[in-house]
């Protein structure tokens, strides 16, 4: 028996020798002091031997037992710090190795003119409307006064999902929508996109943007109308653009108008952008036809409103001279960035 305990003592030392991580010690400790390990096995054997020769052996079993404890705690603090020194080597940092880049994104240029209208307009009071891209036809014409003769209906015209089911060709059904939905006073703008069934080219896009705005309240008139979007006018191309109101047709406003500010390029002498006549158009408008007012459940004999709307595009193409809409769907980056 003390042979045996002075191989195991021989083999605690080579197999300790060959571990090289905390994981293999452990399996060393285990093979040798764990519950079935081999010293564990001789120690409990022990109980069959005789007083003297128990005695003998339980020194040297002790003795073998404390020499390999000492082993493996010596040898359990060696692997544990080279497994340190490892991770510090291969988490050390390079403080000379240049900074990688991360591209800083910008705002589209359309997104930026969006911002720009909503906020002339929320410095007014107005708030701001959303409503779904895919929209049904009645919200879409029917609740806007659009007969179904109106050749905007046309399926050459307009994107048809099915027979009541469309892509939004204007932002106006949120005015119908929110007409149901908020008594007067209503201030609202609806910036959004939308689809028309058309030949992309320098000026036309089948998806294009457009923000509509709505005011309904007592005694809305005209002038309010007119009051108000001069004064955004003068907000978006400068305090000394002039405006001017034309009559128009629109079937969801009576009277309707178009507004034009005078030439922000030229000054109103005439010049490439304005096409030599010094004004610009710029957005369609009008005082709000009463049978719209109607459908949404309004109290015609009380109140009054104004719409209007704009085309996003146009403006963006105004105020930053770019003189190709599709420029601004082809995500080029050299485009973009030119906004920042
Ligand atoms: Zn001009």
């Amino acid at each position: 028996m003390q042979t045996k305990l002075t191989s195991i003592l021989q083999e605690a030392k080579d197999q300790l020798a060959a571990a090289t991580t905390p994981a293999e010690t452990e399996e060393v400790r285990v093979r040798l002091l764990g519950k079935k390990g081999q010293l564990t096995e001789i120690l409990r054997s022990m109980g069959s031997l005789d007083p003297e020769e128990r005695k003998v052996l339980g020194q040297v079993a002790n003795s073998v037992r404390s020499q390999i404890e000492s082993l493996l705690e010596d040898k359990f603090t060696q692997v544990k710090n080279a497994e340190k020194d490892a991770r510090f080597r291969a988490e050390r940092i390079d403080v000379t190795e240049p900074g990688k880049q991360r591209p800083l994104g910008t705002k589209h240029p359309i997104s930026i003119t969006i911002d720009e209208i909503s906020r002339v307009f929320m410095s007014m009071g107005y708030s701001i409307a959303e409503g779904p891209e895919i929209e049904t036809v009645y919200f879409n014409f029917d609740a806007l006064n659009a007969a179904p003769n109106h050749p905007s209906r046309d399926m050459t015209d307009t994107f048809y999902i099915d027979d009541e089911i469309l892509l939004r060709t204007q932002t106006s059904p949120v005015q119908a929508r929110t007409l149901l939905k908020q008594k007067p006073p209503i201030k609202i703008i609806s910036p959004g996109r939308c689809f028309r069934v058309d030949t992309p080219d320098a000026t036309h896009s089948p998806m294009f943007h457009q923000v509509e705005g709505l005011l309904v309240d007592e005694g809305v008139s005209m002038t309010d109308l007119k009051g108000t979007l001069d004064s955004f006018a003068k907000q978006l191309f400068g305090s000394d653009v002039k405006t001017n109101f034309r009559p128009h047709f629109f079937p969801f406003t009576e009277p309707s108008a178009e507004m034009d500010v005078s030439c922000f390029k030229c000054g109103g002498k005439g010049c490439r952008v304005c096409k030599g006549s010094g004004w610009i158009e710029i957005l369609g408008c009008g005082m709000v036809h009463p049978h719209v007012l109607e459908v949404g459940g309004i109290d015609t004999e009380k109140y009054t409103g104004f719409a209007f709307g704009m085309g996003v595009e146009r403006i963006a193409m105004l105020k930053y001279g770019v003189d190709d809409i599709r420029l601004f769907y082809e995500n080029d980056m050299r485009f973009i960035e030119q906004f920042k």
